[in-house]
C-alpha cells in the first residue's frame, strides 16, 4: 500500500484475505472508500482507520470472532459511522454466528482520559507538572505528545494504579516561545483512543525582537516586532522626549499569539524628525527598551519629493534648508544667509504651488511639464488613422514615463491606485481582523494564481460554530517583503469591513510566519469570466478541446440574474463610499446555484495580464474597463465604477469576450477618449444595451446611478422574456 499514496478507493472483495496489519494504510491518507467484504477476516484493528476520513467502510461477509478486538466495530455500528448500519455484520462465538450488535463482551470499553489542568498558567522559567489519567478496561496505555514544543524540556513519569494509568508530564524551565501551544494526552486500548489537550498560557516580560531603521513604502515606517504575555504597552521617545501622537504620526500594530508586529508611521517626514527613536515595551513582568536612529531627509524639500505640496506641508517645516556654520564669529552672517535663503525657498514653493494648481496636476511620480488636457478640437483634428500610437520614452519631448501620446495630445496615464491605497476610503485603523491558526488550515489543491500569489482550496477547522471544518479558498503570499506585508494587512482590514451577500466572504488571515494567508469563502465555480466562457458558444474550443460538459449556453434570465447580483454588490459598495476601481468579470466569483459575488479587490493582475495595460515599470491598468476621465485624469469615482459595470454587462452578454478584443491597448485608449463605445452584443436585448449606454455617458454625472441600474435589472428579471426586445 505504501506505493499508492494518493489512493482514494480500495476494494479487496472475495479474495480470502485473512488479516491486515494495523498500520497497513498509514501511507494512504486519502482513502475514503474501503470495501473488504467477502473475505476471511477474523479481526480488524481500529488503528487501521484512525487517520482516515471514511465515507464508506464495507466489511460484511467476513468471519469475525466475537471478542474485544472488534468491539470498536460494534460501537461504530451503533453510531452508524461510515454507513455500517446498512451492512449485515456478524461474528462467531463458540461456533455460533450472532449479529454484531448482539455481541456482549464485558470489560471492553473505550478508554477515558482526564487531566489535572485543562489549561496551564505558568511564568517563564518556572517548572510545571500536569498529570494525565487514563482509565477503563482494558487498562489503556497513556502518553503525552509534546514533540512540537520549542524549548521546554520535559520528562514523563509513569504511575500504574490498578484501574488507572497515570502519567505526569513535567515541563522544565518553560519559555515564552511556547505560549499558546498545546500538549496532548492520549489514552488507547484495543477498543480505541481518547485524547485531551492542555493549553499553555506562559507569562513573560516583553522582548523587542527587532526595531529597524525607517523603510519607505506608502509611508515612512519604523518597523518593530515585540513579544510579551500579556501584550506589552508600547511607548515611543524621540531624542529622549515622549513622542506625541500628532496628526502625521500613527502606530499600526497587528497582534497574533503574543507577537506584535507593527510600524510607527510618518507622513512625509522632514529632517525635523531625524534622530533617535526609543521604543519602550512594558507589561507587568518587565520592560524592554531599544533605540534606532532614523534619518529621513537632509533638507526639507529635496528635488525629488512629491510635487503635491500642500499649504499644511509648508507649515510643518521648522528649519530652513541650509545648515548653520560652526564658527562662532560667522554665526550671525551664516544665520542671515540661512534665513534669507529659507525665505526665498518658501516663496519659490508657494509660487510653484500656485503654478501647479493653475495648470493642472502633475504626475506624482516625477512627470515634468504640465498635464495636457484633451480639447474637443484636438479630438476632432485627430482622426484615428492619423494618430501616433506610440508611448513616449522618458526623454522624448518633455513627457514623463507614464504618458501616452495620441496625436497631438499627451495623456498622463496614471499609476494603478490599487497599489497606492494610502488613506483608502474603507481603511479603518481600529478594524479587528480575525486571525486564523495555521494548523487549522489544510490545503487540498491549487485553484488559481493571482498577483498576490497562489490560491488554494483548503479545509479550515474551528471556523464555523456549527461545523467542525469547512471548505475555504486561501490566498497565500510567499516570502513577503515588508511592503507586501503591509499591503496584505491593509487588504485584510478593508475586506473585514466589507460584508454583503454579493461580496465574497472574508474569514480572516493567518499572519504568523510564511506564507501569509487570507481565508475566503470557497466559490466552487471560480471566476465569472472563466465561467462565462465555459458556458458560451466557444466553450468547446476553450475547455481543452474536450467535448462539451456543460448543459448549453447561459440563457437570458441567467445572464440577468448574474448582472443583478453584481449590481446589488455595487449598490452596497457605493453605500460604503467604496470605489472599487477594477470591476470586471475576472474579479467576480461564482458559487453554487449561480450565486455571484464581487470577489477580488485588486489582486488578479497576473492571470489576466492581457486585460491590463502596463505603463512604466510595474503599473497595470485595466484600461478596457475604464472611462475617459479615469484614463486621462486619474479620476476614480462611484461613476467610474458604473462605467465598468457597463463593460461587465457587455462581458456577460458576449460570454466573457475581452472588450475591444480586436484593438491594441493604445487603440483602445484612443477609442475610449474619443467617445467610441462597445457595440451591442448579439444576444443583448435593447433594454440591456440601453443600460450599457447609460453607463457609458461621457459625463460622469449623466451616467445611470447604480441603484437605478439595480432596479431596472431586477424589473427585467421579473418580466417575461417575451417583453424583452430581443431583436432590438
Ligand atoms: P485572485 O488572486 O483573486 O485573482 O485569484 C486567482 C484565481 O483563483 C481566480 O481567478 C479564481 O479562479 C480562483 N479563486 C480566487 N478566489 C476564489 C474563491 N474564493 N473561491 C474559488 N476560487 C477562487
Amino acid at each position: 500500500m505504501e506505493l499508492y499514496t494518493g489512493i482514494q478507493n480500495l476494494t479487496i472483495m472475495n479474495c480470502g484475505l485473512r488479516s491486515i496489519q494495523p498500520r497497513a494504510f498509514s501511507k494512504n491518507p486519502h482513502l475514503h472508500y474501503i470495501n473488504l467484504s467477502g473475505n476471511r477476516l477474523t479481526t480488524l484493528s481500529w488503528q487501521l482507520f484512525q487517520h482516515l476520513e471514511l465515507s464508506k467502510l464495507i466489511i460484511e461477509n467476513n468471519q469475525f470472532t466475537c471478542n474485544c478486538a472488534i468491539r470498536w466495530i460494534q460501537i461504530a455500528y451503533l453510531k452508524n459511522e461510515a454507513s455500517l448500519r446498512e451492512q449485515n455484520l456478524y461474528c462467531t462465538t463458540r461456533g455460533h454466528k450472532i449479529s454484531l450488535h448482539r455481541m456482549n463482551i464485558s470489560q471492553c470499553d473505550m478508554p477515558e482520559v482526564s487531566v489535572s489542568h485543562s489549561s496551564l498558567e505558568v511564568h517563564e522559567g518556572d517548572n510545571a507538572v500536569v498529570t494525565c489519567n487514563g482509565s477503563g478496561s482494558p487498562l489503556p496505555d497513556v502518553d503525552w505528545t509534546v514533540s512540537h514544543l520549542h524549548s521546554i524540556s520535559t520528562h514523563q513519569t509513569n504511575v500504574n494504579w490498578t484501574n488507572v494509568h497515570s502519567i505526569n508530564l513535567t515541563l522544565v524551565n518553560v519559555s515564552g516561545e511556547d505560549n499558546g501551544s498545546n500538549v496532548t494526552c492520549i489514552a488507547e486500548n484495543i477498543v480505541g483512543m481518547t485524547k485531551t489537550t492542555v493549553s499553555l498560557n506562559i507569562y513573560y516580560p516583553p522582548r523587542i525582537l527587532s526595531l529597524r531603521e525607517p523603510v519607505v513604502h506608502l509611508e515612512h515606517c519604523i518597523e518593530f516586532t515585540v513579544r510579551g504575555n500579556p501584550y506589552p504597552i508600547l511607548t515611543w521617545y524621540h531624542n529622549n522626549q515622549p513622542l506625541r501622537p500628532v496628526d502625521f504620526i500613527r502606530q499600526e500594530v497587528y497582534k497574533q499569539d503574543t507577537l506584535m508586529e507593527g510600524c510607527l508611521l510618518f507622513n512625509k517626514p522632514t529632517h525635523y524628525y531625524n534622530g533617535n527613536y526609543t521604543l519602550i515595551a512594558r507589561n507587568k513582568f518587565g520592560i524592554a527598551t531599544q533605540t534606532v536612529y532614523a534619518h529621513f531627509l537632509e533638507q526639507p524639500y529635496p528635488e525629488n519629493t512629491d510635487y503635491f505640496v500642500s499649504v499644511a506641508d509648508l507649515g510643518i517645516s521648522p528649519t530652513p534648508p541650509i545648515s548653520v556654520t560652526h564658527k562662532p564669529e560667522e554665526d550671525t552672517f551664516g544665520v542671515s544667509i540661512a534665513v534669507g535663503l529659507a525665505a526665498f525657498a518658501c516663496v519659490l514653493l508657494v509660487v510653484l504651488f500656485i503654478v501647479i494648481n493653475k495648470y493642472g496636476r502633475r504626475s506624482k511620480f516625477g512627470m515634468k511639464g504640465p498635464v495636457a488636457v484633451i480639447s474637443g478640437e484636438e479630438d476632432s483634428a485627430s482622426p484615428l488613422h492619423h494618430i501616433n500610437h506610440g508611448i513616449t520614452t522618458p526623454n522624448s519631448l518633455d513627457a514623463g514615463p507614464d504618458t501616452v501620446v495620441i496625436g497631438m495630445t499627451r495623456i498622463p496615464v496614471i499609476e494603478n491606485p490599487q497599489y497606492f491605497r494610502q488613506g483608502h476610503n474603507c481603511h479603518k485603523p481600529d478594524t479587528y481582523v480575525q486571525y486564523i491558526k495555521r494548523r487549522d488550515i489544510v490545503l487540498k489543491r491549487e485553484l488559481g494564481e493571482g498577483a498576490f500569489g497562489k490560491v488554494f482550496l483548503a479545509e479550515c477547522y474551528n471556523l464555523s460554530p456549527t461545523k467542525d471544518k469547512m471548505l475555504v479558498a486561501v490566498k497565500a503570499l510567499k516570502d513577503p517583503t515588508l511592503a507586501a506585508r503591509k499591503d496584505f494587512q491593509r487588504e485584510a482590514e478593508l475586506l473585514t469591513n466589507l460584508q454583503h451577500d454579493h461580496i465574497v466572504k472574508f474569514y480572516g488571515v493567518c499572519g504568523d510566519g510564511d506564507p501569509l494567508i487570507m481565508v475566503f469563502e470557497y466559490m466552487k465555480h471560480g471566476d465569472l469570466n472563466k465561467f462565462l466562457r465555459a458556458h458560451g458558444p466557444d466553450a468547446m474550443i476553450l475547455v481543452d478541446g474536450q467535448p462539451r460538459q456543460t448543459k448549453g449556453d447561459l440563457g437570458l434570465s441567467q445572464m440577468l440574474h448574474i448582472a443583478t447580483q453584481i449590481a446589488s454588490g455595487m449598490v452596497y459598495l457605493a453605500s460604503q463610499h467604496f470605489v472599487h476601481r477594477d470591476l470586471a468579470t475576472r474579479n467576480c466569483l461564482v458559487g453554487a446555484n449561480l450565486l455571484v459575488k464581487i470577489g477580488d479587490f485588486g489582486m488578479s493582475r497576473d492571470v489576466y495580464s492581457t486585460d491590463y495595460y502596463r505603463v512604466g515599470g510595474h503599473t497595470m491598468l485595466p484600461i478596457r474597463w475604464m472611462p475617459p476621465e479615469s484614463i486621462m485624469y486619474r479620476k476614480f469615482t462611484t461613476e467610474s465604477d458604473v462605467w465598468s459595470f457597463g463593460v461587465i454587462l457587455w462581458e456577460i452578454f458576449t460570454y466573457g469576450k475581452q472588450p475591444w478584443f480586436q484593438l491594441s491597448n493604445t487603440e483602445v485608449i484612443e477609442c475610449i477618449t474619443q467617445g467610441r463605445v462597445l457595440e451591442r452584443p448579439r444576444v443583448a436585448p435593447k433594454e440591456i444595451y440601453d443600460i450599457m449606454l447609460g453607463c457609458w455617458q461621457r459625463e460622469p454625472q449623466l451616467r445611470l446611478n447604480i441603484k437605478e441600474i439595480f432596479k431596472i435589472l431586477q424589473a427585467l428579471g421579473k418580466a417575461s422574456p417575451i417583453y424583452l426586445d430581443i431583436l432590438g
